[in-house]
């Protein structure tokens, strides 16, 4: 028997809460196929970046959002490569829409 849980939506920007067994990450719209090559779009934006860095302290890098352009400060860990390739505005993937959106309506 499997558990039923209210499971969040993960399609971006979608805050549906819905009950399923586990297996289904989207609600009953955003399960339909039409909205698959979206989400397939959206996981290819990794929000993450590789650093290769062989420091054994704690110590903080500057770096230019990808979106934006801002600066924004990393704490680097030792043995630990993988980090936000967005300033903290643009961690949320939905933010990052709305503003290439806002971009292409060049409301600038
Ligand atoms: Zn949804
Ligand atoms: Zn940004």
């Amino acid at each position: 028997m499997s558990i039923v849980k209210d499971i969040k939506c993960e399609y971006p920007g979608c805050d549906i809460i819905f009950f399923g067994d586990g297996h289904r990450k989207y609600c009953d719209e955003h399960s339909k196929l039409k909205y698959r090559k979206k989400i397939e779009k959206a996981s290819e934006d990794d929000a993450n970046i590789l650093i290769r860095h062989l420091s054994h302290e704690l110590f903080t890098i500057g770096r230019a959002c990808d979106c934006c352009g801002v600066d924004y400060k990393i704490t680097l860990y030792p043995k630990q490569f993988i980090y936000p390739r967005y300033c903290e505005l643009h961690r949320n993937k939905f933010k990052r829409r709305n503003y290439k959106g806002e971009l292409h309506v060049g409301s600038i």
